[in-house]
């Protein structure tokens, strides 16, 4: 995939906490960063409400983790590490973690959180971020939050809404404010589609070894949770070892002996060398099944 060489195609990929975009779509980013399309990702929280889920982390020197400041400072360098290590920007959109709510009932979630910020309060910084950006793609989740926390769910609905609403010169407007600027295509991250799953359970027992993933499969075919369409599949295995650092720069969330590291690096690269996407909004003419985010957009007027 060469692009022109007056092209410049930008790439936003939207995520609620520090470790999403390393846990979603990642090797796609940094494939293309490394192709030299300027990939921005932008994160709305600054995960101050995550618990530590790495059973190894100890708290550096330098850092606490027992208040929001503390923890956030803490998220806020390993961010960097992980931008660096997939070749992409990163900036924030400046909200607070919700948490994940968990009991029975659901105690209420905190004042002033991510989650239960007006739409337009939340959107009207990423609109902004949009207008100054000029993504051509921008990616989120779908409209599940592709997982059931408060903030997941809040992010799609900001992603959606800039999407719409940052080319519209009427709406969001600020002193001083960026032009409008329409994004041509919106994605949704799919990183665990049945499809995936099963193929590499299946990799996993066919190499003799114990898959992760037959619980998983069995409890979601018994829910009968519908499948999300995937339109578009991106080849990025070059790019795992970069998506692997990313996770493990989150040393405080990513157990480098859990679950996103359960299937050896090379069955994953044979067997499911893509990142999977669902194509939910287009301004231009394409074609699914695409491998490509900019089909349609490379090589046109609008790759600028
Ligand atoms: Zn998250």
């Amino acid at each position: 995939m060469s692009s022109a060489p007056h092209e410049q195609l930008r790439l936003m990929a939207v995520h609620a906490h520090p470790d999403d975009e390393s846990s979603k779509g990642a090797a796609t980013t940094a494939r293309y960063a490394a192709e030299g399309v300027d990939v921005l990702v932008v994160t709305c929280t600054g995960g101050e409400r995550g618990d530590v889920l790495n059973p190894t982390f100890v708290v550096p020197e330098a850092h606490e983790f027992d208040t929001l400041e503390g923890k956030r400072a803490l998220r806020r360098a390993e961010m960097e590490v992980a931008a660096e290590a997939l070749g992409v920007r990163q900036t924030w959109l400046g909200f607070v973690d919700s948490g994940l709510p968990e009991g029975d009932p659901l105690p209420p979630l905190p004042e002033g959180c991510f989650a239960l910020v007006p739409l337009e309060e939340a959107a009207a910084p990423l609109v902004e971020l949009v207008r100054r950006f000029r993504p051509h793609v921008m990616t989120t989740y779908d409209p599940s939050g592709g997982y059931p926390h408060p903030d997941h769910i809040k992010c799609h609905e900001v992603a959606f809404e800039a999407f719409h609403a940052a080319g519209d010169a009427s709406r969001y407007q600020v002193d001083g404010g960026a032009a409008p600027w329409q994004p041509l295509k919106l994605y949704y991250n799919h990183g665990f589609s049945m499809e995936r799953m099963r193929a590499v359970h299946e990799a996993m027992q066919g190499a003799g070894l114990e898959s992760p993933f037959g619980d998983w499969i069995e409890s979601r075919t018994a829910r009968e949770i519908p499948e999300r369409t995937v339109t578009t599949k991106i080849e990025c295995a070059k790019y795992f070892p970069q998506r692997d650092a990313a996770l493990l720069a989150h040393a405080s969330q990513i157990d480098p002996n859990g679950f996103f590291f359960a299937v050896p690096r090379d069955v994953e690269a044979e067997v499911w060398p893509w990142e999977e996407f669902e194509l939910a909004e287009s301004h231009v003419p394409t074609r699914t099944p695409e491998d490509d985010l900019f089909a349609g957009i490379r090589g046109t007027e609008a790759a600028r």
